[in-house]
């Protein structure tokens, strides 16, 4: 038999406690139809209610804890009123991504059915979907955020700022090698976004190592754009993209315009993976804790769900994450008349969606 699959949940703060919940319905409906041996084990630390009992997000062993299992699979971190957002967030989820080495952030930004983008055609017509699906790759550990530099003659007239940006080939080319993959598992072809002309020192680089990587990959087509233009098309002919890959600010910027350009941030999914899967990788729904909804049971628990199914197409079954896409589209296609919460322009609860979803991966569509 083989050993299940342990994956550790951690629901979080505010919607996040509802929509995982979700989440999990979904995927234990994958688990059955699929026969995949998941095994979830839930912690309630990293959220504001840990953090009143403990005075800190996370217990002192929580590395060890968490070190064996594949996945975390996570809601929702912040309680702006009790805790400001960067205690909250430096205290986990970003302790989560250095300590676990998650170099890459992928969001998929794909127009479901039912939902309106606010992109429409050269000639006004709104966009339908199919024709925006992309998947935003982004470096995840070094580039614009590194905390090299300081300050010199502070409070004088000289007052001095300096950051550097780190790129190391290492950290370059082992992005870049995920998203020729991913490139080559799509439709072939790769956007990449830098800004040589300004930045003319690390971004003429990262442009070089595209270059020697595309090399290796003659089935990919790929692009170079600069960021300024690259978000003018993004708007302008959606339909172009397919995998786009940028260092961490780009790609940063990039992976909340994808989503945004898709309807409503309650369905947007994101990974935080470690490839090599060394340590843990982290699979959490881009929006965050909505503490203006949350407690309502009206929080749209697609996001959290479709995280999810990039769980188990990082763990290997492609064919349960295809099932799972395709049963929120089912449920979505206006024609099925399926549920939907308000930001969707229903009046359904989370809950209705959840169960709505994981029905139509039992039967099959
Ligand atoms: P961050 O995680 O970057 O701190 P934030 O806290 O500023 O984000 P969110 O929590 O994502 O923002 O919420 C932004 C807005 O989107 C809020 O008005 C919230 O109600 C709405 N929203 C977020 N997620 C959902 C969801 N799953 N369903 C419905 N509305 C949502
Ligand atoms: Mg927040």
């Amino acid at each position: 038999m083989t050993p299940a699959h342990r994956i550790a949940v951690i629901p979080g703060d505010g919607i996040g406690t509802e929509v995982v919940p979700e989440g999990l319905r979904v995927l234990e409906a994958a688990a059955a139809r699929f026969d995949i041996p998941l095994r979830f084990e839930s912690f309630d630390f990293a959220c504001w209610p840990y953090y009143e009992r403990h005075g800190g997000m996370l217990p002192p062993d929580w590395r060890e804890r968490l070190m064996g299992f594949e996945a975390i699979y996570f809601g929702a971190v912040g309680w702006p009123e009790k805790i400001p957002d960067h205690i909250s967030l430096w205290g986990s989820l970003l302790q989560f991504r250095r300590v676990f080495d998650q170099y890459v952030n992928v969001r998929p930004a794909r127009l479901m059915p039912g939902l309106r983008s606010p992109l429409v055609r050269r000639d006004g017509t709104p966009r339908q979907p199919g024709e925006i699906d992309m998947l935003i790759v982004r470096e995840n550990t070094e580039g614009e955020y590194s905390s090299i530099g300081g300050r010199m003659f502070e409070g004088t007239e000289r007052e001095l700022v300096v950051q550097e940006t780190v790129m190391t080939r290492h950290g370059v080319d082992r992005v870049l090698r995920f998203a020729f993959e991913q490139a080559r598992r799509r439709r072939g072809r790769l956007t990449s976004a830098t800004k040589s002309n300004g930045i003319s020192i690390s971004m003429p680089y990262w442009d070089e190592r595209v270059r020697a990587m595309a090399a290796q990959y003659p089935d990919v087509s790929v692009d170079q754009f600069h960021i300024d233009i690259l978000t003018a098309h993004f708007v302008q002919r959606p339909e172009h993209f397919d995998v786009v890959v940028a260092s961490n600010l780009f790609g940063d910027i990039l992976s909340d315009l994808g989503p945004a350009c898709c309807g409503t941030i309650g369905i947007a999914p994101s990974a935080n993976l470690n490839p090599e899967r060394r340590f843990p990788s982290l699979f959490e729904p881009v929006h965050g804790s909505a503490p203006d909804i949350a407690g309502r049971g009206i929080a749209n628990p697609i996001g959290q769900i479709w995280s999810g199914a990039l769980l188990l197409d990082f763990l290997g079954y492609r064919a349960a994450h295809d099932a799972i896409v395709r049963a929120i589209e089912a449920v979505l296609d206006p024609a099925s008349g399926g549920p939907r919460t308000p930001d969707m322009g229903g009046t359904a609860r989370t809950t209705d969606v959840g169960r709505a979803v994981a029905e139509a991966l039992r039967t099959g569509v």
